[in-house]
């Protein structure tokens, strides 16, 4: 046996026991005649002791052991004398009798300890180095129980999961496809699946009833914190279901899973509708861990005063925040920095604050009479020690959006935002479509497979782009943590939704076909969502970047570092597949 024991368990009523353990030398101290090392495994830190008194020669052999020696020892567990609280080992250690060096290591590029020295490339670079450290794999235990709660609880509901091809043709969710070459059929590729939509909805036509599966989808965007090129969803679909069933069994599903993982029993969640968000938040995934909602200020503001810039706005909406009446002239320069940064993209900023004694002083008292200044303290609700910021602008869409990250940075700024403060909600009654100034046509906002609500269909010849979808996305702390929709399952409806989209009834044949020749054979009404399990489990782990919850993860531009993929192929295999590479000039 390599050990009897694991560098986690051992506590005071082990002592007296003899052990063996193995695991990697963290770090080893001398003191005086004796040597201390930590030995590290999965699960936890060990302290071991070598006496030069009663055995020089293996003293000497511990004195030789290097950062992340991978040894074996056999000891006793004795109390210690100075105990540490911060481990769990930490009144116990092991008098060492026999020590054996299972291998030697290279001095590690980096301090694999809780807190690193190594930058995060570095770090990446040597992936399974920093996966040692307890803080790194902490997240992948949280990860793993996560995806086994997710499993127990889609089983104790009847879903089966099924596994989908991962080599598949291009399915459209409006990224770009990660795309393969087929030696077998030259010229011809497979695209990875975005996710696996259409075939989800092909096993509900197969009469699967309950489907769900934790798998990898392939998208080829460009990366942010919360994006990876590759990533995990936790994708579900179910036959003979409205809307309403869905929200409850996957409100189910997240009450299982914040209480089953973190212990917290989370309300009802709150059903907004899109255009709720938009208006109150200006966003389609409001972070609701605090109030601060956008008051539209269009009746107070424009034409009431000679301020040109609100006379002309299309929209102009403030935000009330708490006791903020303190922000000093040169704060209030920097959030006007803040919501001018071409990310964000606002012209400026007015500003207004509430005295102690109810008097309103803002940046634009010059324009409005005491009258307009007092209404607006009415609209705004504000208090004596408020601060009320306004944005507006000739875009309703933009201005709402750049309020909001107005909104978010103050929120952050008063401490609003805990990480450990969850907040979720339904976003319900998305629009079907989107304009595209890209495109220049509408879009789907969710995919092309939506259904519209019934009562909204009429409106797909006069007026698609107000046609509301059966479509829902749970939103947490501000997160997109899954979405769906209720589907097409009529052939008819469906091919009418890809003409509106711009396919020509031969296009749509062509990508489509196999989906609307299915659906003529009795498809049944079903509907569906999926979660990002990257982006939850980084929730539940209160992380930065959905990053440090992945095992391997690329960097922004697309590579693994530690692989150093993606590569060059060999010219042999560029033949065998007919290709060729013209690689631009620079
Ligand atoms: N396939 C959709 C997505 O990846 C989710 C769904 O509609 O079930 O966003």
């Amino acid at each position: 046996m390599y050990r009897t024991k694991t560098c986690g368990e051992l506590r005071l009523a082990n002592v007296g026991e003899s052990v063996t353990l193995c695991g990697w030398v963290q770090r080893t101290r001398k003191m005086g005649g004796m040597t201390f090392a930590d030995l590290r495994d999965r699960y936890g830190i060990t302290q071991l002791v070598f006496d030069e008194s009663t055995d020089s020669a293996l003293c000497a052999e511990a004195n030789r052991l290097g950062r992340e020696w991978v040894i074996q020892v056999v000891g006793e567990v004795s109390e210690r004398q100075s105990k540490n609280k911060n481990l769990p080992t930490g009144d116990i250690e092991i008098i060492v009798r026999k020590l054996v060096v299972l291998n030697e290591s290279a001095v590690p590029p980096f301090t694999i300890e809780e807190q690193s020295d190594g930058g995060d490339d570095l770090r990446m670079k040597y992936r399974y180095l920093d996966l040692r450290r307890p803080c790194v794999r902490k997240n992948l235990e949280l990860r793993h129980k996560f995806a086994f709660e997710v499993r127990r609880y889609l089983d104790q509901q009847g879903f089966m999961e099924i596994e989908t091809p991962v080599l598949v043709n291009s399915t459209p969710e409006g990224a770009r496809d990660f795309v393969v070459p087929s030696r077998m059929n030259p010229g011809q590729f497979y695209a990875l699946p975005q996710s696996p939509q259409t075939l989800k909805q092909l096993l509900m036509v197969a009469g699967m009833d309950r489907y769900f599966q934790i798998v990898k989808c392939f998208r080829d965007e460009d990366l942010r914190a919360d994006r990876q090129p590759e990533f995990t969803q936790i994708d579900c679909e179910m036959s003979f279901v409205e809307q309403e069933d869905i929200l409850q069994m996957f409100e189910g599903m997240s009450r299982h899973l914040f209480k089953s993982i973190l212990g917290i029993d989370i309300p009802t969640l709150p059903r907004m509708t899109w255009a709720d968000a938009m208006k109150y938040y200006g966003s389609d995934k409001p972070d609701t861990r605090f109030d601060m909602k956008f008051v539209e200020l269009m009746d107070v503001l424009k034409g009431t005063g000679e301020f040109g810039v609100f006379n002309e706005a299309e929209y102009i909406g403030g935000i009330c925040c708490e006791g903020q009446a303190v922000y000093t002239r040169k704060q209030l320069d920097q959030l006007t920095d803040f919501v001018r940064r071409p990310q964000i993209g606002a012209k400026g900023l007015v500003y207004a604050r509430v005295g102690e004694d109810g008097s309103v002083k803002s940046s634009v008292d010059k324009f409005y009479s005491p009258e307009v200044l007092e209404n607006l303290k009415q609209a705004m609700n504000a208090k004596p020690g408020d601060l009320i910021l306004i944005i507006s602008g000739p875009d309703t869409l933009k201005a709402r959006k750049q309020l909001c990250e107005l909104r978010l940075e103050m929120g952050s700024r008063m401490g609003l935002r805990p990480k450990d403060k969850f907040s979720c909600l339904w976003v319900i009654d998305f629009p079907m479509y989107e304009w595209s100034d890209e495109e220049q046509r509408l879009m789907a906002m969710h995919h092309p497979f939506t259904s519209p609500k019934p009562e909204d269909i009429p409106l797909l010849d006069t007026d698609p782009a107000s046609v509301r979808a059966n479509a829902y996305d749970m939103v947490i702390n501000g997160v997109e943590v899954g979405g769906g929709s209720i589907r097409i399952h009529d052939a008819k409806l469906q091919q009418k939704i890809f003409e509106i989209l711009g396919f020509t009834p031969e296009q749509a044949q062509q990508k489509f076909g196999f989906l609307m020749n299915a659906f003529k054979y009795g498809a049944p009404p079903h509907g569906g969502l999926a979660y990002g399990l990257d982006r939850f489990v980084s929730l539940f782990a209160q992380l930065d970047s959905i990053r440090d919850c992945i095992a391997f993860p690329k960097n922004n531009s697309g590579r693994d570092v530690m692989l150093d993929a993606p590569g060059f192929i060999d010219q042999s295999q560029l033949d065998e597949l007919h290709l060729q590479i013209d690689l631009p000039k620079e």
